[in-house]
């Protein structure tokens, strides 16, 4: 597929996409159903603008989209660390990545055994994670910083509540019907007040968010 000319010089983009993983031993983990589709056509729509493309992924299977530079994490400390390294030379930041919030407070270093006749009942300790949308946006600059929220309710008023929580340009309010699904219906929410609806394909719908994103960030 032929790369299009950006009509500016190229922006710096970091995406993330897909889940965390948080290990509770070395065989289980904590997740999400998260998969990565949205994050990784995002990257996609990116590269074929002619951006230079980060995408910091979480354990997904989908292929590397064309001219994408992709770095694989596991764990939510995992990905803020790769995406501190990647925010020092970034223009935009698109965090689509669906990280836990939660992480076991210890990882056994063996497999954890339910022993035969033991107890009925378990307790895991959890403590939290670092926002890695919050650790950024703090330290952001000139950088456009993109959130994405997948609400089950009150979707809109929460989903503004982040975006000035987190110190976001603006945030996607994605309507849970959209995992696992190859189409997305989504709002985008801007700092402004703006609000626009968007829906098709998450190929579609990636490739509108980058043309604001390219707005936000050239305007
Ligand atoms: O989980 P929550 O609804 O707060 O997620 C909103 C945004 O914050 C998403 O863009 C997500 O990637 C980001 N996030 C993060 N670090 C976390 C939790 C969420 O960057 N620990």
């Amino acid at each position: 597929m032929a790369r299009s000319k950006p009509r500016n010089p190229p922006l710096r983009v970091l995406v993330t996409a897909g889940p965390t993983r948080e290990h509770v031993d070395p065989v289980r983990f904590f997740s999400n159903e998260s998969s990565g589709r949205m994050g990784f056509a995002l990257a996609e729509a990116a590269a074929r603008a002619g951006h230079a493309v980060t995408l910091v992924a979480g354990p997904v299977e989908l292929p590397t989209p064309a001219r994408v530079r992709r770095v694989d994490v596991e764990s939510a400390r995992e990905m803020l660390a790769a995406c501190r390294r990647a925010f020092r030379g970034a223009d935009v930041l698109v965090m689509a990545a669906a990280v836990a919030d939660w992480r076991p407070a210890r990882v056994l270093p063996g497999k954890w055994r339910a022993k035969d006749g033991g107890a009925r009942r378990a307790t895991l300790a959890l403590v939290r994670n670092p926002d890695i949308l919050s650790t950024l946006a703090a330290r952001k600059g000139r950088r456009i910083v993109c959130g994405f929220a997948l609400e089950t309710g009150a979707g809109e008023r929460r989903a503004r509540g982040k975006l000035a929580r987190k110190g976001l340009d603006c945030i996607v309010l994605n309507d849970a019907s959209a995992l696992n699904s190859e189409r997305t219906r989504v709002l985008l929410l801007g700092r402004d007040g703006s609000r626009t609806g968007l829906a098709g394909s998450k190929a579609r719908v990636a490739r509108e968010l980058m043309r604001k994103l390219e707005r936000m960030a050239r305007p």
